[in-house]
């Protein structure tokens, strides 16, 4: 009988997992996860979790009936042989494949003498924001949230919720400014410092300050000290490659992967293995041929039905099924009232502008640009006019694309966007 083995087991997985079954695979499906908990969803942690407005049991994601996994959970994979085509793990156990699907996905970066420091914490997992909800529910003096991309501005947003005092500090010029750009950077630098956040942009984290080894403070490189009593580390995140080392497979920033989501070697694909969502680092067609790692939910989506495809096209499994093209990437944020919506890649942008509406007026569309083709768009407080700009990166669109308008617009479809986000928008 045909095995798939499934290491990780959180969205990219179970979306794999899903779509093994919506093509036709029967056989067994095994998956592997360091952490102890079912898959749950991610984005509700620095938004509603960590704050205590939503629960953490309602994270859990919906596990359909007919998967019929065979779930190894509170177990870390170590390596790979790809020879013998086993996964071992931590505890000694090796386990089989014939098809294998790679989806440990990332973890959050801090540098290794913060890690464990009492008042310090990253966000990442359901513990992460367990352990951050229990430190704001003891009411801090004042929280530091450094770095101030998606994570980190979400972060610094729910907190302020709480009425709690933040310093959010990045290194760069605007918040999100390599992700979207200036136009929609400074919205979100006015957003923050609307809701009271202290933002302090061009500083540089030098150390920590510690009293009895615990957080009292954080001492910038130019010598300025910034009061906290609980940081909140958001400094980008690590893919979960380090077990893979010496197996072989073509790693770099990631699992190296073809069109198709097949993983590499030396000698160059290998049929059969695959990796899929945040670890995954594919050519995509906005890219121009270079190869990107996506971490976005909307992707894990894609890529599981596309990797699904992949392994049983090389299982010689039957299936009919052909997955869908809809390779457009979107991702989504809240802050405080605003809703920020992208589609495509904004972040590879030479060029941007602003498409339609006003930011002043506090909604908008702005398009991003490279090498005269259009490479992304992102909606504040207007998710109905993206659904154009969608179609047009779909199709390979020239840059600056036609002008549109979202009242001329067919709706966009949800199917790829998560549950609580495509509610709130209906
Ligand atoms: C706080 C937060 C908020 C987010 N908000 C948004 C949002 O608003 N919009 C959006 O589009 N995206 C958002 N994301 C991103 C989205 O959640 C990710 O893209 C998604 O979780 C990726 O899924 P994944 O399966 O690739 O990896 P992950 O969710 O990282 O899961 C990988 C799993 O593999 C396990 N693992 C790792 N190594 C091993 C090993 N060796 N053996 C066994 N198991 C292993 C890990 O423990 C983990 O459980 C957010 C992410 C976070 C953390």
């Amino acid at each position: 009988m045909t095995r798939v083995l499934i290491v990780g087991a959180s969205l990219g997985a179970l979306r794999t997992a899903e779509a093994l079954r919506d093509q036709g695979f029967g056989a067994s499906i095994t998956i592997v996860g360091a952490e102890p908990h079912l898959p749950y969803d991610r984005p509700p942690l620095s938004k509603t979790v960590m704050t205590g407005a939503s629960r953490l049991e309602g994270t859990a994601l919906p596990l359909r009936r007919d998967l019929e996994v065979d779930w190894r959970l509170g177990r870390t994979a170590v390596s790979l042989d790809l020879q013998r085509r086993l996964v071992a793990l931590a505890d000694g156990v090796e386990l089989p494949f014939d098809g294998l699907v790679l989806a440990t996905g990332a973890r959050a970066r801090i540098p290794g003498s913060w890690a464990g420091v009492c008042g310090v914490h990253v966000l990442r997992g359901l513990d992460d924001a367990r352990e951050l909800r229990a430190a704001l529910r003891d009411r801090p003096r004042r929280v530091a949230v450094l770095g101030a991309g998606f994570i980190g501005s979400e972060i610094a947003a729910s907190i302020r919720a709480l009425d709690v005092p933040v310093t959010l500090l990045d290194a760069a010029t605007l918040p999100l400014e390599a992700a979207v750009g200036e136009q929609v950077a400074q919205y979100v630098a006015v957003q923050h410092r609307a809701h009271g956040v202290d933002l302090r942009t061009e500083s540089r984290v030098a150390e920590l300050e510690l009293r009895n080894g615990a957080l009292v403070g954080l001492r910038l490189a130019d010598g300025t000290l910034i009061d906290a009593d609980l940081a909140v580390v958001g400094f980008g995140v690590t893919p979960n490659t380090e077990w893979l080392e010496d197996s072989g497979l073509v790693l770099g920033d990631g699992i190296v992967c073809d069109a198709q989501l097949r993983t590499r070697t030396g000698a160059g694909p290998l049929p059969g293995v695959v990796a899929v969502a945040d670890v995954a680092r594919w050519p995509h067609p906005l890219a121009a041929g270079a190869t990107v790692r996506i971490e976005h939910w909307s992707n894990a989506m894609t890529h599981g039905a596309l990797a699904a495809h992949t392994l049983l096209h090389d299982l010689g499994v039957e299936t009919t099924h052909s997955p869908a093209r809809d390779i457009v990437p979107s991702f989504w944020t809240d802050l405080y009232a605003t809703k920020i919506l992208a589609v495509g890649l904004p972040a590879l942008a030479t060029a941007s502008t602003v498409l339609s509406g006003s930011f002043e007026d506090g909604h908008g569309v702005v398009g991003y640009g490279r090498d005269g083709r259009l490479v992304g768009a992102v909606a504040i407080n207007d998710p109905r006019s993206l659904a154009p700009y969608r179609r047009l990166l779909a199709a390979g669109s020239a840059w600056p694309p036609e002008p549109t308008t979202g009242a001329n617009a067919p709706a966009t479809s949800r199917s790829n966007e998560p549950r609580h986000y495509a509610e709130e928008q209906s």
